[in-house]
């Protein structure tokens, strides 16, 4: 081989040598793009993924939120709509005493004993009311419409009682007329007092006799009632009253009873009808009514709102 031949093939070698090495370079940086670019790939499906996700996800609260907004309306509607019906449907709901005929010794009984006279305050007993510009928020909101409004003139001002009948007041009116001499007794003065036993009364002629608060007497700052001028036999006269201050001289003549402002489910004048139409049959009502005592002392200590109300009655 001659010298040119061999320098030649050394030029050829060097040249393989180098091409080699670029190529192998040259798939090295080829290698790492490659994976940089399926890296990139994969953040960028990723990032698709997860904003898909996350839209999704943020749509789905917001179809929540939706959900939620349109039954909180609906139940509001529907709310809004029964409660002025609710105290409609609770003071119609059926009420059943049965009022079983008397046997003949029941009967022979009854005819040898005076008639008794059941004394009925009207404010927080029989009915609640309150007129323009005042209204006690601490004994809760009433329930629909009042039952009455009394336009009376006091100091020559034009007043508006809005005047809301406890449940099933008619019916236990009705009832107990049956069985005992009704008579009204009021802290309130006479103007309203009397527009209101007119109402309750219905022309139905069971509330004729009526005391207000000019005969009442003034003790402690607030009316206390006086039995003995409705009828001086304290053996066959009580007042259910829902102020133990207003019947504190005759404690055993008296019947007390919670105070009610707008609860439509009240029955406390249903409860008390078996008890009455027991008590006509005793002698002498306080025989019975000392038992109630202890009730008396429990209502001075609870019952307040009672006494606020003896003081400042609704009139005033
Ligand atoms: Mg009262």
């Amino acid at each position: 081989m001659s010298s040119s031949t061999l320098i030649r093939v050394q030029q050829l070698s060097l040249f393989n040598q180098n091409y080699c090495s670029n190529n192998n370079n040259n798939n090295k940086n080829g290698n790492e793009k490659h994976t940089i670019s399926v890296f990139r790939l994969f953040l960028h499906i990723f990032d698709y993924i997860y904003l898909f996700h996350i839209n999704i996800f943020l749509y789905f609260l917001l179809l929540i939120k939706r959900i939620l907004i349109f039954f909180f309306g609906f139940w509001t509607f529907i709310f809004v709509s029964l409660r002025g019906s609710r105290k409609t449907l609770i003071q119609f709901q059926s009420v059943k005493y049965y009022d079983c005929p008397l046997q003949p010794i029941s009967l022979h009984r009854l005819h040898f004993l005076p008639k008794k006279i059941l004394v009925l305050d009207l404010d927080e007993t029989l009915i609640h009311s309150h007129h323009d510009g005042q209204m006690r928020v601490d004994i809760g909101k009433p329930i629909g419409s009042p039952d009455y409004i009394i336009r009376v003139e006091i100091e020559k001002h034009p007043v508006r009682f809005f005047v809301y009948k406890r449940p099933h007041v008619d019916y236990f009116l009705e009832t107990v007329s049956k069985w005992y001499e009704l008579v009204i007794f009021t802290a309130s003065i006479e103007i309203y007092g009397a527009a209101v036993s007119d109402k309750l009364d219905n022309n139905r002629n069971i509330l004729l006799r009526r005391f207000f608060r000019q005969h009442c007497t003034l003790e402690f700052n607030a009316y206390s009632k006086d039995l003995s001028v409705v009828n001086n036999d304290l053996s066959r006269i009580f007042i259910l009253d829902n102020s133990p201050f207003a019947y504190r001289s005759y404690p055993l003549n008296a019947i007390p009873i919670k105070s009610w402002f707008f609860d439509p489910t009240d029955t406390c004048l249903l409860s008390l009808l078996p008890f009455l139409d027991a008590l006509r049959f005793c002698h002498d009502v306080r025989s019975v009514l000392a038992m109630n005592l202890h009730l008396h002392k429990n209502l001075m200590m609870t019952n307040r709102n009672s006494l606020i109300t003896q003081v400042l009655p609704p009139s005033t």
